[in-house]
Parts: C-alpha cells; structure tokens; sequence
C-alpha cells in the first residue's frame, strides 16, 4: 500500500472529543522512546506526522491523521510512568483507557515494545488487559537494528511466552526499524488486509 496523503485532523483530550467518524483506525502506542514518532514518520514515508504531536502540549493528546482519506492513524500518549501497583486501568491515563475500550471504529491497535530488552512487566500488563477486554491488537517490537537478529528473536519469544498463559490467540508479531525501514511494508500491508476486511 502507497500512503498517497497524511492530514492532521484533530487532537482529543477525551473520548467524547474525538473526532465523529465511521472510517477505520489504527491506534499507536507504547512506552516513551520506545520509537513511536520514528515508526509513525516512517509509514507516513516522510511525511513528518509525528512532528504534530511532538509539539509541546500535544503529549497528553490522541491525535487523529487521516490517511488517503479512507483511515485515520491515531498516535496515543506514551505510557510508563505511574506508580507500578495500582490496578492496571489506574496506570494509563483514563482518556487511553476510555479510547481503547470504547472506540467502536477501532481496528486495530499497535502495541510498540523496544526489542533490545527481556519482556517489561507494564508492557505485559497492558498488552494482557488489552487482550482480555478483546481489543483487536499487533505488536511491533521496535529499534531491531539495535541488536542482533537472534537477540530480538529471543525476547519476542519470551514476550509470548508470558502472555500465552490465558489461552488466548497470541497477536500479530511485527518487527521493525526506523533506521532500516524494516517492517514498513509489512505493516502497510496489513492495514490494507484489514481495510480489506472492513
Ligand atoms: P517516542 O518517544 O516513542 O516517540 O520515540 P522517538 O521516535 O522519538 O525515538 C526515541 C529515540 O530513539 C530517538 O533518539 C530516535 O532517534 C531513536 N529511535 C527510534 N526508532 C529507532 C530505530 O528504529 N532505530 C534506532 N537506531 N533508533 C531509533
């Protein structure tokens, strides 16, 4: 699939202010730096979306870009700093919760995982709430060209691994490099699928 535009539509504070839409969404998010803004550039094919939300303020916003006109890409805040006790729907913030839970246009949602390192329990905690509450999900671990093939291998594996417990159908693996383009067209690929599949 070629990206042939990529307009900024709206920031939301909640999910009562996103935008009113029935096209498709595809939600990104992950822990900060895990390569997000790199990633979301890289699928634009350079067409900076990421410099919008990087704008000081937009941090704690869901922003909305429509794609082509047929899909918006919605770039979620990061997560990772609250308090590691608390119930897992405490330690996002209530809009991401909301969204993910709610939004009956969604999907699908890109969990991103920084594969230099052994699975992190907040990133397990979420990607097992978003399983568990149904939410159509991918991972992508990010930043491959950071080490070596067999290590990245490793710890997708592992991250499997802890989460097959529940019995549920494990999700869509993606590997991928803002340096390399690794996984580009993989990705592309399967939105088109799933749009395909709308
Ligand atoms: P965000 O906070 O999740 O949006 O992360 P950024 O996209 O801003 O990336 C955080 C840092 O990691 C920046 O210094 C990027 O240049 C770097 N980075 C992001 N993706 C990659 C990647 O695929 N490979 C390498 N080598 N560095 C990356």
């Amino acid at each position: 699939m070629k990206i042939r535009s990529a307009t900024f539509q709206i920031s939301a504070t909640d999910l009562a202010s996103c935008p009113v839409s029935d096209r498709p969404e595809f939600a990104f998010i992950g822990r900060s730096n895990v390569g997000k803004s790199s990633l979301l550039n890289l699928l634009a094919g350079g067409k900076a979306l990421a410099k919008v939300s990087a704008t000081p303020g937009h941090t704690q916003l869901i922003n909305f870009f429509s794609m082509d006109n047929a899909w918006s890409l919605v770039d979620l805040p990061g997560y990772g700093f609250a308090k590691a006790f608390k119930a897992v729907r405490d330690r996002f913030p209530e809009m991401i919760a909301d969204y993910l839970s709610a939004r009956t246009n969604l999907a699908c949602v890109f969990v991103l995982i920084d594969s230099r390192h052994t699975p992190q329990q907040i990133d397990l905690d979420f990607v097992q709430w978003l399983m568990d509450g149904g939410t159509p999900l991918a991972l992508v671990f990010t930043k491959t060209d950071k080490s070596t093939a067999n290590h990245v291998k490793k710890n997708i594996e592992l991250f499997e691994e802890k989460i097959s417990g529940s019995g549920r159908e494990l999700p869509v693996v993606f590997t991928s490099s803002a340096k390399t383009k690794e996984g580009r067209s993989e990705m592309l690929a399967f939105i088109e699928k799933t749009l395909g599949c709308q």
